[in-house]
């Protein structure tokens, strides 16, 4: 059975960074599709090389586009895919994310040989938009990622209150440190808070930035550093995990008090 990951998290956060490196970490022994969700459309840069165009910029052009057109290689074999945003100013995102699936699903391109799929989603608003991938069910699993950051952690909070409100099945947080004190010990608190715990712990690293450049994942470009261990181990983390909640959200004022301790 394809294992089916949803990343949500505050835009800047470091989704697209952890998505394309446990990619191309579990691209050493698994078929792999990732999708970009968000209308930044950059997720599968670092694992192509440069930015590929997206689904909703490609059916503009033309109607009956074909997997070719739509589906990319990257690193280690890596299925790559962008559904792409509006114009800025007019129209939906999420319908965006809505008119990508379904191309997606009519190309099958969620072919039965793929063993994870991971979807890039931003979490800023978690509007019925961006709810797609868990509302309709393309998706069995959500991770959240944050920092210690107090708006990371809002938006952890209030994705928390999406993915309670569609019963979808939580798997914990992922902490991309910021580089602050009590960080490790701030995110845990929070993921307990809400019925869960942390997944993985991803450090700062100006190895992320000096990949970043020649558009590669840490994992292509440093392959031997501790940055690329700990993406391995935060890839496997996942793929084991076995550990589901619904998540119990706090409400403003209980955030606002739990926030003030540290
Ligand atoms: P998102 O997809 O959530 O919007 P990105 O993955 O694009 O966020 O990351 C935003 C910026 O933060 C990028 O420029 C990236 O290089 C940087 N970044 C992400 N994770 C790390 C990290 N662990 N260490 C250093 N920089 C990071
Ligand atoms: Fe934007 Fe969400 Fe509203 Fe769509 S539903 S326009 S993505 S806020
Ligand atoms: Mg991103």
């Amino acid at each position: 059975k394809t294992k089916r990951i949803a990343i949500y998290g505050k835009g800047g956060i470091g989704k697209s960074t952890i998505v394309s490196n446990i990619a191309a970490a579990y691209s050493e022994n698994c078929n792999v599709l990732v999708i970009g969700c968000d209308p930044k459309a950059d997720t599968t840069r670092t694992l192509v090389g440069s930015r590929i165009p997206t689904i909703l910029e490609i059916v503009k052009r033309k109607k009956g586009a074909s997997p070719d057109e739509i589906l990319f290689k990257g690193y280690g074999g890596v299925r790559c895919v962008e559904s792409g945003g509006p114009e800025p100013g007019v129209g939906c995102a999420g319908r965006g994310v809505i008119v990508a699936m379904n191309l997606l699903e009519k190309l099958e391109i969620f072919s039965e040989d793929l063993d994870v799929i991971i979807y890039d989603v931003l979490g800023d608003v978690v509007c019925g938009g961006f709810a797609v991938p868990l509302r309709e069910e393309f998706a069995d699993e959500v991770y959240i990622v944050t920092s210690g950051e107090y708006m990371a952690l809002y938006a952890a909070n209030n994705i928390c209150k999406g993915i309670k409100k569609l019963k979808s099945r939580f798997g914990g947080v992922i902490c991309n440190r910021r580089g602050l004190k009590d960080e490790v010990k701030i995110v845990g608190e929070f993921a307990e808070r809400v019925g869960s715990k942390i997944i993985g712990v991803i450090p700062k690293s100006e190895l992320v930035q000096k990949s970043e450049y020649e558009a590669k994942t840490v994992v292509e470009k440093f392959p031997d550093s501790k940055q690329t261990e700990l993406y391995r181990k935060l890839a496997k983390a996942i793929y084991l995990n076995e550990d589901f909640v619904v998540p119990e959200p706090m409400g403003i004022d209980e955030f606002e008090e739990f926030f003030r301790q540290f």
